[in-house]
């Protein structure tokens, strides 16, 4: 179980994207391997999904005291493998998913209760009906690097509750955080193969995918995403699909500014911008969009930038070259479309270092720092306002009515998140109601997906299907419908043979019966006795 390197064909070689240096090292898994892993975990799932809700939540509340006995080393590493401040790594990973872990961990079983459901005029005829929930078998998580712990862990935790076992492909970016995540469930006790973890980039993920297990949950680019989709496919494979965002936030002329820009500041720079449900877009009533904006860039000169594991910084560095070369890629295509940095928009000159044998440049400074920018004078029509930046960017454009706010918002091939700032809570909610994505808040902004009991997924290309709350629990069980009829003394009137008076009753059954009711139905049992007697005639 956990950190299972099968084959080492191939090492990936991880690096802190601040400093440049070596956080650790790890055999790539062969096809062969993740074949092997996803086998073991198809076996260890006939004991596993018989276990009992006490014992696993026993041994997931068992790995939160692992998590808990080493907050800080698992803090460090966080940071030091994606650059994230050290203080986000607990607040934004290990404390939601410590929630999360006890939420399900207590309310699987009640969740996953059989329970009977309403079959209407049907339970006249002496049937009932009742759902059980069985699980699916071997669960695949394909996570992205931005949060590489709790969104692989919160995933894992949930559907082993549910019954099932696991395989883990970390991003290629974060593999020791994989990796410790193996180590927790170990520590804690799971059974051999419950948990396993193997390493790689896409080609690893592709072959997890390729062996079938019962469902992929992915987290990662649209892209990525697709490509997906169509391996699943071969396999009928069901797949849960967290995809991008280009998250707006709407603020009205009545919203508490000094409040509404704090949160701008943090929805939109917090891990440099690197969330799927960071603020993207800013839409402001034109009334207060300078004194908003004022207030946003003031706030953000007192942003400390620096190496993440520091506690005092509030900016750390991005993931990789590529990411950071994504942002300045927008940035330009915002100057040169007419939109006006009001300050950041560069690297940070003050912490370029010379690069590391293994980063471009080779030779020369390597920087992945990227300030806080804050960008004015922007318009929808900017290639930067429809494409996902993922970086620390908050372009503000304005509205004057409230129509015209939803429609900027709604102007997105994504839908992730939202969020309204009004102090007016009927109109923050009407406005919620009309906007396309999968989580609005009112006066808050980007962290629900740190709310376990509530269900997490986007509208159109930012995914499909739901991870967290029941919905989330719900995409790793299969429910099963148990119909029982406890008057099996009679054939039923729509078996066969059929004849000119079993096509009476069916029409009679159409009008009546299916009309939901029982008035029009009472008016039916004449036709139906009669029905009925001609096939117990006919069986005599
Ligand atoms: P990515 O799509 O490049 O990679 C994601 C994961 O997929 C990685 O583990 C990667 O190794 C794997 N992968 C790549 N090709 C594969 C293939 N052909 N088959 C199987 N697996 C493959 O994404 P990324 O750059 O790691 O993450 C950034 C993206 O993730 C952003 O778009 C962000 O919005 C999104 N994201 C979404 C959510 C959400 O909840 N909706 C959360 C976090 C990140």
């Amino acid at each position: 179980m956990s950190a299972v390197l099968p084959t080492k064909s191939e090492e990936l070689v991880s690096y802190n994207p601040a400093t440049g240096d070596e956080v650790g090292r790890v055999a790539v898994t062969s096809p062969d391997g993740v074949v092997g892993a996803v086998a073991r975990a198809r076996e260890a799932f006939q004991s596993w999904r018989k276990t009992t809700f006490n014992e696993r939540k026993r041994l997931v509340m068992a790995a939160r005291e692992v998590i808990l006995a080493d907050i800080d080393g698992i803090a460090k590493l966080i940071s030091a493998e994606s650059g994230k401040p050290f203080g986000e790594a607990i607040s934004m990973e290990i404390a939601p998913v410590l929630d999360l872990m006890q939420y399900f961990a207590r309310s699987a079983e009640k969740l996953l209760k059989p329970h009977k459901i309403g079959i209407g005029l049907y339970a006249l005829l002496g049937r009932s009906s009742k759902i059980v929930y069985h699980p699916l078998g071997v669960v695949g998580i394909i996570p992205a690097w931005n949060y590489p712990f709790s969104i692989p862990l919160g995933e894992a935790a949930m559907a082993l509750m549910a019954g099932n076992t696991v395989v883990i492909k970390p991003s290629e970016l974060t593999p020791m955080v994989g990796l410790k995540i193996g180590e927790i469930f170990e520590k804690a006790g799971f059974p051999a193969d419950c948990v396993q973890i193997i390493s790689g980039a896409g080609e690893t993920g592709a072959a997890l995918v390729e062996a079938a297990p019962q469902k992929i949950m992915f987290t990662g680019s649209v892209a990525t995403g697709k490509k997906i989709a169509a391996a699943a496919a071969k396999n009928l494979t069901s797949c849960v699909f967290e995809l991008g965002g280009k998250d707006p936030m709407i603020v009205f002329e009545d919203a508490n500014l000094e409040l509404a820009a704090s949160a701008a500041v943090w929805g939109s720079f917090c891990n440099s911008g690197q969330s799927c449900s960071s603020v993207e877009r800013l839409y402001v009533h034109e009334s207060v969009a300078d004194k908003l904006t004022k207030l946003i860039v003031e706030k953000t000169r007192e942003l400390k930038q620096g190496v993440g594991t520091r506690e005092d910084v509030s900016i750390g560095a991005m993931s990789s070259e590529r990411q950071i070369e994504i942002v300045e890629d927008h940035v330009a295509d915002f100057v040169a479309s007419g939109a006006k940095i009001e300050i950041g928009g560069v690297r940070s000159p003050a912490l370029g270092r010379p690069s590391a044998g293994h980063e471009p440049p080779k030779g020369g400074t390597q920087n992945l720092f990227f300030e806080p920018t804050v960008i004015t004078s922007v318009n929808n029509d900017m290639r930067a306002m429809r494409e996902e930046t993922f970086g620390p960017t908050l372009p503000i454009a304005t509205f004057s009515t409230e129509q015209g706010a939803i429609r900027l918002a709604n102007d997105s091939e994504f839908g992730l998140t939202a969020s309204v700032w009004t102090r007016d809570y009927a109109r923050g909610r009407r406005v919620a109601e009309q906007i396309e994505a999968g989580s609005v808040c009112v006066n808050e902004v980007l962290y629900t997906h740190g709310i376990g009991q509530t269900p997490w997924g986007g509208f159109k290309n930012s995914g499909r299907g739901r991870t967290h709350g029941t919905e989330g629990l719900m995409e790793l069980v299969q429910p099963q419908h148990i119909h029982t009829n406890r008057l099996a003394i009679l054939p039923d009137a729509w078996w066969m043979p059929y004849s000119s008076n079993a096509v009476e009753t069916f029409r009679d059954m159409a009008r009546k019966f299916a009309s939901g009711s029982l008035l029009k139905t009472t008016a039916l049992l004449p036709q139906l006795a009669k029905r009925i007697r001609e096939l117990i005639r006919k069986r005599s």
